[in-house]
């Protein structure tokens, strides 16, 4: 079963960002529980680094995550830097990201690009939880919270962004575990001399992908002389 750690930015005597009476610390609370919510009924351990306006430490959230094993973290987070000046979404790994940080960060940065936030691109931080955290990590910028286009956006589009990131992880979680099932069948393949590139296979044997027909039709063959020789 796929186990997530979801950390929701600031709380407590930690607003965050704030702007004409916001805080991002209370948005990203929300929006992060409803997309936890989705993710349960679908089977998926959701644990949280705060479930209600507390005030938790960066230590604390990487802690929190250490002491389990989880398949992703997730950062929730607004962004902001002066009224009015900037808008959209960004999507953060650490400065030198896995495969699976790095795809997890691609999805959801579309699907909430999707949504109607100007794309402001997949980018890499030495942010701290990203940096101190086990599992592949993101941290995402859902919109800038003192530009009031993407607040009515964030407001508005409230159900359509919970179900993106929801859908973003979803696909996420299956694209992995498929893969999971492929290297394993690879690694057979490969302890039996029947294949010599799994790495090839892993990348090119899967759904929008493709292979080189003469390689396939080598395996093809390596396997039929393969069983016959049994
Ligand atoms: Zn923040």
């Amino acid at each position: 079963m796929a186990r997530l750690c979801f950390d929701y930015g600031h709380g407590g005597t930690d607003p965050g960002a704030v702007y004409i009476g916001r805080k991002e610390a209370n948005d990203v609370l929300s929006l992060g529980r409803s997309v936890a919510e989705i993710l349960r009924r679908h089977g998926v351990v959701v644990d949280e680094t705060r479930t209600s306006n507390t005030t938790e430490s960066l230590n604390a959230r990487s802690n929190f995550e250490n002491r389990g094993a989880y398949d992703y973290f997730i950062s929730f987070h607004r962004n902001a830097v002066q009224p009015e000046q900037a808008a959209g979404v960004e999507t953060y790994t650490c400065i030198n990201p896995g495969v699976k940080s790095k795809e997890l960060a691609a999805k959801l940065q579309s699907a909430l690009v999707g949504v109607g936030f100007k794309d402001r691109g997949v980018k890499t931080a030495n942010f701290y939880v990203l940096r101190k955290t086990k599992a592949p990590a993101v941290l995402i910028e859902i919109g800038f919270i003192d530009n009031s286009l993407d607040n009515a956006l964030f407001d508005s589009k409230r159900a359509e962004i919970v179900q993106a990131i929801a859908g973003a992880i979803l696909s996420q979680l299956r694209l992995a575990s498929a893969k999971d099932s492929l290297k394993e069948a690879l690694d057979v393949l490969a302890r039996n001399g029947i294949l010599k590139s799994p790495d090839y296979w892993l990348e090119h044997a899967r759904t929008g992908q493709n292979a080189n027909g003469e390689y396939a039709g080598t395996l093809i063959e390596r396997m039929a002389e393969y069983i016959s020789s049994r």
